[in-house]
């Protein structure tokens, strides 16, 4: 894995000064997109700003800012400096480090210039990279600090782009598979994106229970078939309230805090008089579902349960879990 590389084995590329041509430049070029070795889009107006320099005299090539390419011959630093060169037709002396490992361009620039969300990419993934992102930050804080620290101490903790990247690699690579249920929660309750991702997966993850936990998530966001002694009800109005907290960098985990409550209440058959959390409180763990016929009570029936479909299979299924083994084939 490219984050688990210890310093021994990795071998820095040497930088050498070289003149690349217009020529070799539009090849890196061609290359780095064939391959989409280069996550950052190309300004063409930057590019072009660089070759007015190039041909104005104002460039300077002591600069010595490398030029990295990586196995593919492609560009995974210096693309507008190279695209300059091609526009401006002039050849330039650049320090080229050759080699890099490709998926070292996760690390670059780490999560300054180049966003953090597009790093996601180079780890496959391909949708809600920024929301992803967030949830990351604050499932990793939930695991770790939960019992050290209050929600409301969070803010000020920041990650680097490696940093997340190897939470999401190491804990959280299912993530992508609860944007639906993210969406959902995005949508009917207007909650946070990071805090509406990370319920749907923690709930899901500790609440034992697939079907019940996307019942929750549904009635949350919808309010359809909820009373009010229902503790989403007692959520739904806090959250519908205008006077809520909507901004600051704890409102995530303050509505992390609030769902997860809310779950727990709901997943005992518990009542919620007032939607509350103190500062100072720490976030709880996630209760299991405790089955119910009260909390089935609807009397309409899921299109989700069939009762075809075991519930095993209907939670891979819904966890998007491919790869792990279904308790019987459903191959051919
Ligand atoms: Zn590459």
């Amino acid at each position: 894995m490219i984050m688990n590389r210890v310093p021994e084995q990795a071998v820095l590329p040497m930088p050498m000064r070289e003149l690349i041509t217009p020529t070799e430049a539009a090849d890196i070029l061609r290359l780095t997109r064939t391959h989409g070795c280069n996550l950052r889009r190309l300004d063409p107006a930057h590019a072009k700003r660089l070759a007015r320099d190039m041909t104005s005299g104002g460039w300077d090539d002591r600069i010595p800012e490398v030029i990295s390419l990586c196995d593919h011959g492609a560009c995974l630093q210096g693309q507008h400096r190279l695209e300059a060169v091609v526009i401006s037709d002039t050849a330039r002396s650049f320090l080229v480090s050759r080699d890099v490992p490709h998926d070292s361009a996760a690390n670059m620039d780490n999560g300054k210039a180049r966003p953090m969300a597009l790093a996601l990419g180079l780890v496959g993934v391909e949708r809600g990279r920024k929301e992803i992102c967030s949830a990351v930050r604050l499932l990793h804080l939930y695991d770790e600090e939960r019992t050290k620290s209050p929600w409301s101490s969070w803010r000020n903790t920041r990650y680097t782009t490696s940093e997340i990247l190897r939470f999401y690699d190491a804990r959280y690579r299912d993530l992508p598979d609860f944007l639906p249920l993210m969406y959902t929660l995005r949508t009917g309750l207007h909650a946070a994106p990071a805090a509406s991702l990370a319920c749907a997966y923690l709930i899901s993850r500790g609440g034992g229970d697939a079907d019940a936990s996307i019942e929750f998530i549904e009635g949350l966001a919808s309010g359809a078939n909820i009373g009010t002694k229902d503790p989403r009800w007692v959520l739904r109005r806090w959250f519908n309230n205008p006077n809520r907290p909507r901004r600051g960098s704890t409102i995530s985990a303050l509505q992390m805090g609030m769902i997860i409550k809310c779950w727990n209440l709901w997943a005992t058959q518990s009542t919620w008089e007032i939607a509350s959390m103190k500062p100072s409180e720490r976030l709880p763990d996630v209760k299991r579902f405790a089955p119910s016929s009260v909390h089935r009570s609807s009397g309409v029936p899921r299109l989700e349960s069939l009762p075809s479909i075991a519930p095993q299979q209907r939670a891979q299924r819904a966890r998007g879990a491919h790869d792990s083994a279904l308790p019987f084939s459903l191959a051919q």
